[in-house]
């Protein structure tokens, strides 16, 4: 988190609205379950100046968060906007700054009746993405998800973004499906960042 992030794109080549997409519990941030304490967020060392560069290279970073615990009557939308505003404001902290916080408050096993749907937002399905695109005027066949299970991969595939998968050993069932087969498997997201690099020109210096 100290390190310093002396980025600069040399030339960026994202010439359409291309977009992030961002799952947050293991991916972004360590995978505490239904957690919504601003003090419990941890995230991963090599985040924020992942996401600096990406956005020096023209991409939008949207977070697209699946919260059931709302359905589940955990917690309240309120406790999730705080918790993602609380994420947002530690990343700015730390000089990356993401561009939008979304999220699906439904499970169809919920118990608070307004939130238990079987809904078209909740990942695997698209709905979060397909709503961020509308708004920030992304080019789905552009972006990319980055998800560290197969249901984030799956929804960015729905889309039409293209996928990596974060192994952090999150993801445990390996269920297949045509959806589900990521474009990009890494370690964190210092490997899409190197990924991006490597196969556009965009070059992005002082990372590490
Ligand atoms: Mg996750
Ligand atoms: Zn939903």
């Amino acid at each position: 988190m100290k390190r310093r992030t002396s980025s600069s794109v040399a030339s960026a080549s994202v010439a359409t609205t291309a977009a992030i997409f961002l799952d947050k519990d293991g991916t972004l941030i360590e995978d505490v379950p239904y957690n919504i304490e601003p003090k419990n967020i941890r995230i991963y060392p090599e985040v924020p100046s992942v996401l600096t560069a990406l956005s020096s290279a023209g991409y939008k970073l949207l977070v697209v968060s699946n919260q059931p615990g709302i359905a589940h009557g955990y917690f309240d939308r309120i406790a999730v906007e705080r918790a993602g505003n609380a994420l947002m404001e530690m990343l700015l902290d730390a000089g990356a700054r993401v561009d939008g916080f979304y999220y699906c408050p439904h499970h169809p096993d919920g118990k608070v009746r307004h939130y238990a749907a079987r809904c078209e937002c909740r990942k695997p399905q698209p709905g979060l993405l397909l709503q961020a695109a509308r708004e920030h005027g992304i080019d789905l066949s552009a972006s990319w998800v980055v998800g560290d299970i197969l249901n984030d991969v799956e929804a960015g595939k729905r889309a039409g973004c293209r996928a990596a998968l974060v192994d952090r050993g999150n993801e445990t069932e390996w269920l297949p499906g045509k959806w589900r087969k990521p474009d990009l498997v890494v370690n964190n997201l210092d490997g899409l960042l190197r990924h991006l690099q490597q196969k556009s020109n965009v070059q992005i210096s002082g990372i590490r």
